[in-house]
């Protein structure tokens, strides 16, 4: 991702933004978030989860709650139960909403209780489900930070600052009373699986905004030089010049719909969405477009290479030796390629087109076929042999060679099974076994009727 900024001379113009500036203006004594305790604007007992406990969840809500004399240990057991009840809630629903919001507090408050005992460090900050992190002492190394709320240069090594260990939010000390973006994890997590949307800049004008910006509500117009108003190419919705700096980022619907990686202008809440869901497989991109399995050849051949590890996953997940080798899981750094063979990131998709994907891939497919074809005894003994030549060379079913039945999922070679008519030998053997067996239960039903009858 790129960030342009293009508003600071705008901003030196502004007279909205020099009093800013002159009321904000860095004066050491102010910039210590310890020196000041009343400053605590998000308290992990405050949030509104309190308030709307969804009925189902009242029995819950008492085995989730802390009070002063919770440990460490039993809060940690509580973000544990709380999590596996975030994975079984359903999508969207209310009980979820609420979990995962209890999660977030209750994980704030094992971190702040970890960083008391750290010799009292300056505290974390919960606002508007961020999971503010304090940053005064870290040197940055990599370029420029900005101020996600004021949009202003965060001078790291003069000022408190704090990040979202979340979302990446990056805001003045100063500027977190005025914070007023909801943290993207927590709508992704409310959210969850696929929260793209599909319509390619669903831009509906300014006017159906009343010419206020999407997010901080200020009046934006075409007519003003100050604030000019800027289109969110992933929303579609005109944000303010503070809350849109045009980031440039691939947009997902452009890739699904068009395969077009061209990286278009967002605003920051719709970067650091995407660039939370970037690397998480939340796209089903055959049930989304299935066009684009025979319009982008690679894709098909990911496709394949997918299904055949998961063909050779069922044997290396059985073998002792192969978890001794990291496999199926530590050799790929996507484990969702060899998980399923549905699911992708957005990150898969671009990697795909600059030719990472598929080397990355081919190192994992190898590492998995070698251990089975030709390390492992264990597995090779797994294989097939071919009931209709009778051979003893050992086959698998993601061999090109091979071909799977599939009715009874039995291996042949691909050559000998259209020698024999596309015929499978195993086949009828199973359904006269199964006849037999349906015959014996029909016999035995019958006796037992008799039997009744003549008592
Ligand atoms: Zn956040
Ligand atoms: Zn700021
Ligand atoms: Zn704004
Ligand atoms: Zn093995
Ligand atoms: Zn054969
Ligand atoms: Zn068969």
């Amino acid at each position: 991702m790129v960030d342009i900024k293009g508003n600071s001379v705008i901003e030196e113009n502004d007279p909205y933004y020099q009093s800013r500036v002159r009321a904000d203006s860095y004066s050491p004594g102010s910039s210590s978030p310890s020196s000041s305790s009343d400053y605590v604007t998000g308290d992990a007992d405050s949030s509104d989860s309190r308030g709307t406990i969804p009925q189902s969840l009242k029995s819950v809500e008492i085995m989730l709650s802390m009070s002063q004399e919770t440990t460490e240990v039993e809060l940690q057991d509580m973000v544990n139960r709380c999590k596996t009840m975030v994975l079984e809630s359903a999508e969207c629903s209310d009980e979820r909403k609420w979990l995962v919001r209890r999660l977030i507090e209750l994980r704030l408050r094992v971190q702040q209780m970890r960083e008391a005992s750290d010799q009292k460090l300056l505290e974390t900050q919960l606002i508007m489900g961020h999971h503010f992190v304090p940053q005064k002492y870290y040197i940055i190394k990599t370029g420029s930070v900005y101020c996600d709320q004021c949009s202003g240069t965060i001078w790291t090594m003069l000022q408190s600052w704090y990040k979202c260990n979340d979302c990446k939010f990056c805001c003045h000390w100063k500027c977190l009373a005025n914070v007023c973006r909801v943290c993207v994890h927590v709508i992704a997590s409310e959210a969850g699986g696929y929260t793209h949307t599909m319509d390619i800049c669903p831009e509906q004008g300014l006017s159906k905004q009343n010419y206020r910006c999407a997010e901080c509500r200020v009046r934006i117009t075409f007519k003003s030089a100050w604030i000019e108003p800027r289109l969110c190419d992933y929303d579609g919705l005109y944000y303010c010049q503070k809350c849109h700096w045009n980031t440039a980022t691939v947009i997902p619907a452009r890739v699904i719909r068009n395969w077009d990686m061209e990286p278009r202008l967002v605003s920051r809440v719709s970067a650091q969405f995407l660039t939370l869901l970037e690397n998480r497989s939340v796209l089903p991109l055959e049930k989304l477009n299935p066009k684009l399995f025979t319009l982008v050849p690679d894709l098909a051949l990911v496709k394949r290479m997918r299904e055949e590890m998961q063909m050779m996953k069922k044997y290396l997940v059985l073998c002792t030796e192969a978890a001794v080798q990291g496999l199926p899981w530590k050799t790929s750094l996507r484990s969702h390629m060899v998980e399923n063979s549905s699911n992708y990131s957005v990150k898969d998709l671009v990697d795909l087109q600059n030719g990472v994907l598929l080397d990355e891939l081919r190192i994992t497919y190898d590492a998995m076929q070698t251990h089975i074809m030709q390390q492992c005894e264990l597995c090779k003994a797994r294989g097939h042999l071919c009931e209709i030549c009778g051979n003893d060379d050992v086959i698998f079913p993601w061999d090109a060679s091979s071909i799977i039945c599939q009715q009874c999922s039995a291996v042949h070679h691909r050559v000998c099974w259209s020698k024999h008519n596309h015929c499978c030998p195993r086949c009828p053997r199973l359904q006269k076994r199964l006849a037999l067996k349906e015959q014996a239960a029909e016999d035995i039903t019958t006796i037992a009727e008799n039997v009744a009858k003549d008592s």
